[in-house]
């Protein structure tokens, strides 16, 4: 299948009716099972049907795979390796990854629903970038000598933070993990990766190949199950160094709780966003914001905590435009995941359906205007997809527009000046992303500025790779994925003073 150039839905699903899904946790280089024996339904959002059992690990389970990792840790076996030798396990690991690209992304959509093409090309190859990105940077990365007196030596050097837990989402299963795992990994941590029951997949099967690459037994360590359980269960472990978490804002408010209940550990946190997408009168291209303002919204089925999903257009053009990102929407429209044309997948399970078509019911009871979509659809075929949604005549103090829906549905404001524009946009809990277009240089880096927003995007809606940092202002979080900023969250700096003696 690797081969071929350009599979067709009937090559994916010839490939999934072989597929074997691994369904154990993996602890101490080893798949086993929960310590209590017991599983949790894998179930596709893509027709409703069970894929596996997965073991659903708990208490027992945590404090395991946490023994493991701190042994290892304490051991030397990973961390004291020169750079240049986790670099290069690092990049096989990526390697083996990248190799294996068309069982990984299958899992991916199978497991959460996404359009196959984009598991591939932006999920596993994500992943896989992430990681050899951050396995390139490990040897690059030097310490520092303070500016001190003549007869001191003051070296400041990051060290490894020592067990690191990393919590994650279901909307980029494997792309989210990585984003915490490779950096925590390069800096010579022992990790325990947390999935979430949604779509715990894809990082089982890493698990095995974490190994095949050279990862010493306790250092990457998988642990599949409940959030309320073992996600809980580690976030209150008294051996856990670091808590890295991508998810939803209540449950990042919970763990710092938890740390603050146990021992103090340190919490990073990428948390829920609801980002405004600004379009001035003057923006360079309508058509083109448009555009980006479908994909804003429909991309991932609408499950990205950066979406689109307050879209402010100044009054003046806002019928024009809205006419705009409906045609741009037709294209968006519910396919079959695996079908390589298919943009558009299933939402991730039954019970995030129903909150997203809450929404829309709750949408046009608070007095929105339904324009566009609001339907289900494919309930045949017992998956869960919803058509891509747009409410006008919306207000940041109706529910649409001020809580996170994560579905495909968006929220049309309007605005009359640069000064009404920014205000509706910061007027929210969160502060993840926000867009701007216009052709005015000084109203586009004025606007820029005035955002609350970690990533602000000036006349598109998507930018970022490696090379910057990637976080949220205000309740979408702290601390920085991506770029050599990772690595903060990952190290304790260490100053060491020396005196030198007088002649
Ligand atoms: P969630 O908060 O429900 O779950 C995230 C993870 O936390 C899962 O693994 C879950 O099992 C675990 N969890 C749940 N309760 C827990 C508890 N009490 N103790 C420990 N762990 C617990 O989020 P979700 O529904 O999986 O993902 C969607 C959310 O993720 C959205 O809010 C989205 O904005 C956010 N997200 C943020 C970013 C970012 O970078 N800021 C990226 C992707 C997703």
């Amino acid at each position: 299948m690797n081969k071929k150039k350009h599979p067709t839905r009937e090559d994916w699903e010839k490939l999934a009716a072989n597929l074997t899904f691994p369904h154990q946790a993996y602890i101490n280089g080893e798949y086993l099972n929960a310590a209590s024996g017991e599983t949790f339904d894998c179930i596709s959002p893509v027709d409703g049907k069970t894929l596996t059992q997965v073991a659903s690990c708990d208490v027992a389970d945590a404090d395991k795979a946490v023994k493991a990792a701190r042994a290892a840790f304490e051991s030397g076996v990973w961390r004291d390796l020169p750079p240049a030798k986790r670099k290069q396990i690092l990049q096989k690991f990526a390697d083996l990854i990248t190799q294996n690209r068309d069982e990984l992304a299958l899992l991916e959509t199978l497991d959460m629903g996404k359009p196959i093409r984009f598991s591939s090309s932006v999920d596993i190859s994500g992943a896989a970038r992430t990681i050899s990105w951050t396995a390139e940077a490990i040897d690059k990365v030097y310490g520092e000598l303070a500016p001190t007196s003549v007869d001191k030596i003051g070296m400041i050097t990051r060290e490894a933070v020592g067990v690191v837990v990393n919590i994650v989402p279901w909307n980029f299963p494997l792309l989210m993990a990585s984003w915490k795992f490779a950096p925590a990994l390069a800096m010579g941590n022992s990790v325990i990766l947390k999935p979430s029951e949604k779509s715990p997949l894809t990082a089982l099967r890493v698990a095995g190949l974490a190994k095949e690459a050279g990862i010493p037994d306790g250092v990457f360590n998988v642990l599949p199950g409940l959030g309320s359980k073992v996600g809980k269960a580690l976030a209150l472990h008294m051996d856990v160094d670091t808590l890295a978490f991508t998810g939803s804002t209540a449950v990042a408010k919970q763990l710092m709780v938890y740390a603050g209940e146990s021992n103090m550990k340190r919490v990073w946190l990428e948390a829920g966003g609801k980002s405004p997408n600004i379009v001035f009168a003057d923006a360079p291209n309508l058509e083109k914001a448009a555009q980006a303002a479908a994909q804003g919204i429909a991309f991932n089925m609408g499950q990205v905590c950066t979406a689109g999903t307050r879209l402010l257009v100044e009054a003046s053009i806002k019928d024009e435009f809205v006419a705009l990102v409906k045609q741009a929407l037709v294209k968006w429209q519910p396919g079959h995941p695996l079908d390589p044309k298919t943009l558009n997948g299933a939402i991730v399970d039954k019970q995030q359906l129903s909150k997203v078509l809450g929404y829309i019911e709750k949408g046009q009871q608070e007095g929105a205007n339904l324009a566009f979509g609001g339907q289900q659809a494919f309930q045949e075929t017992g998956g869960c997809y919803v058509q891509p949604t747009i409410f006008t005549e919306a207000e940041n103090t109706m529910q649409i527009a001020a809580e996170e829906i994560f579905g495909p549905v968006l929220s049309v404001l309007t605005f009359d000046s640069m000064q009404d524009a920014v205000t509706q946009a910061n007027d929210t809990i969160y502060g993840l992303a926000a867009a701007v277009w216009t052709a005015d240089l000084n109203k586009a880096h004025k606007t820029a500025k005035a955002l609350r927003a970690g990533s602000v995007w000036i006349n598109n809606y998507d930018g970022g790779d490696m090379t910057a940092p990637f976080g949220g202002y205000k309740q979408s979080g702290n601390g920085r994925d991506k770029s050599l900023h990772a690595f903060d969250k990952y190290t304790e700096i260490k100053a060491t003073w020396l005196s030198l003696e007088a002649d």
